[in-house]
Order: C-alpha cells, then sequence, then structure tokens
C-alpha cells in the first residue's frame, strides 16, 4: 500500500530524512518510534507532501505521491491534484486541530461536503455513522470546547475516516492528553487496526504498539535503523542505538 524510496529532506543544512525506506501493507498497522528530533513527523508529513523532499519518492496504493508519470519521466503534480491524492490519505495530528466553531457532526462533515463534493445529507448520515463508531454518538451537535481532549481527539479520527483514506497516519495522537484520557483514544485505534485499516502511528505508547502493530519501525538521525514484529524489536532488538532508546522508554 505505501512505499517510501530512498526519501531525503532538508531543512537549509539540516538533513532531516537520509535515504529512509519504509514498505506498509495494506491492511497493516507499522508504529514508528525514536528520539525527539529523528525525523519521525517530517516523515509522516512528506508522505502526504505537506513537506517536498529533495530526493526518493513515496507511493500510495500504485500512485507517486506529489507526481505523474509519463513514460519513463516524472512530471510534478499541481496544488490541485496533490490535494486529491492527500484526500486518501487521513491525518491524526497530535493537537486535534478542531475547527472551533464547527460542531463535532460539522467537523466531520466539512471535508467530504466541501472538497469531496459529495452530497449532504448522505454525508451527514455517514458522519453521524463515525461519530457513533467512535463512541460520540451523543456528542453530534458539541462544540470542541465542550468536549474533552480524548472526545475531541476521537472526532479528529471520525474527521481523517470520513474522506474514506486508503491510509490513516497519526502523529503522537494521545501525547496531548491527560493520561486518564488515552485509553479511550487508544481503543479506538484498536478497533480502527482490527477493522483492517492501513495505519502508520508514530506514538511512545510501546504498550499499544507491542499489541496492535504488525511492525514496529526505530527512526534514528533520519534514518531507519531496525524493523520488525512487536516480539522480536522490543525483547531482543539488534541494534545498540535501538536498545539505548527502550532502555528509556520501557
Ligand atoms: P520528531 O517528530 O521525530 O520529533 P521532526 O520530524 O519533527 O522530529 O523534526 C526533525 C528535525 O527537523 C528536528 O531537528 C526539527 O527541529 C527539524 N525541523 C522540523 N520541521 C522543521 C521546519 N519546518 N523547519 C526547520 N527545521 C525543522
Ligand atoms: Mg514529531
Amino acid at each position: 500500500m505505501v512505499e517510501v524510496r530512498g526519501l531525503h529532506k532538508s531543512f537549509g543544512t539540516h538533513e532531516v530524512l537520509r535515504g529512509v525506506d519504509l514498505t506498509v501493507e495494506a491492511g497493516s498497522v507499522t508504529v514508528v518510534i525514536g528520539p525527539s528530533g529523528s525525523g519521525k513527523s517530517t516523515l509522516l508529513r512528506s508522505i502526504n507532501r505537506l513537506e517536498k523532499t529533495e530526493r526518493g519518492h513515496v507511493s500510495v496504493d500504485g500512485e507517486i505521491i506529489g507526481y505523474r508519470r509519463s513514460g519513463d519521466r516524472l512530471h510534478e503534480l499541481s496544488e490541485r491534484h496533490v490535494l486529491r491524492q492527500r484526500a486518501g490519505i487521513g491525518f491524526v495530528f497530535q493537537s486535534f486541530n478542531l475547527f472551533p466553531h464547527l460542531t463535532a457532526l460539522d467537523n466531520v462533515a466539512e471535508a467530504p461536503i466541501s472538497a469531496q463534493r459529495r452530497p449532504r445529507a448522505q454525508v451527514h448520515t455517514e458522519a453521524l455513522a463515525l461519530l457513533h463508531r467512535v463512541g460520540l454518538g451523543d456528542k453530534a451537535d458539541a462544540y470542541p470546547r465542550q468536549l474533552s481532549g480524548g472526545q475531541q481527539q476521537r472526532v479528529a479520527i471520525a474527521r481523517a475516516l470520513a474522506l474514506r483514506p486508503k491510509l490513516v497516519l497519526f502523529d503522537e495522537p494521545t501525547s496531548a492528553l491527560d493520561p486518564e484520557l488515552v485509553g479511550e483514544v487508544l481503543d479506538v485505534m484498536r478497533d480502527l487496526a482490527t477493522a483492517g485499516t492501513t495505519m502508520i502511528v508514530v506514538t511512545h505508547e510501546i504498550g499499544f504498539a507491542r499489541e496492535v502493530a504488525d511492525t514496529i519501525v526505530f527512526l534514528d538521525e533520519g534514518l531507519v535503523v531496525e524493523q520488525g514484529p512487536p516480539g522480536r524489536l522490543l525483547d531482543s532488538p539488534e541494534n545498540d542505538r535501538t536498545r539505548a532508546f527502550l532502555s528509556k522508554v520501557l
């Protein structure tokens, strides 16, 4: 479903991604771990082209993100076409980023109506079903300020799903939450994983990673240092840097 090949990204002279390779199978959960500043957010943002990269490429479901192939040449896509590709990739941020002036239902329904131009009544029915799915069927008319952080993040997940994405990216979705609210968000993510959603999740929740991930990827200084199934990577890491990182977070 996702292929990242030789991805390089610099900010000025700082090379943040230094040739990242990553393969994600359809229906699988990949958890990305790594120290602060190792490039985890930049990697996610490059996958849906919130960041432009200098070298390498990302393809999602056979389409190269940001480019169109003609013969054996690549042409950069217009912003309009990039937006269309991005609509197929859900993104859940640490900070929720809900529209404060819209109800939970309208937050979920907004993009399918305005960006995908789907019929309002159908979108509203689907948005309500998504709110039920994340346990918030009774909060459709609530505004973000009336919801807890955990509830807001569950609305944000429903909003990401409303675009019917092929892939959902999560960037530390529980890091901004009070500890007692983390579980309700992880429960929703676990349900999505069970339902076969293709997910890439940056998180420090190692318990969640152990239970839900098919593959854990350890990123350090802009490179995939080690990857493997949770049992192997967490319990018998092969690389010294993986071991050093895990000894701090476990
Ligand atoms: P992580 O998510 O693993 O903590 P990031 O991908 O956010 O790491 O950042 C990796 C490095 O890139 C950090 O050193 C950060 O300061 C730098 N960086 C990220 N975004 C920008 C930006 N827009 N401009 C300049 N430097 C950036
Ligand atoms: Mg980050």
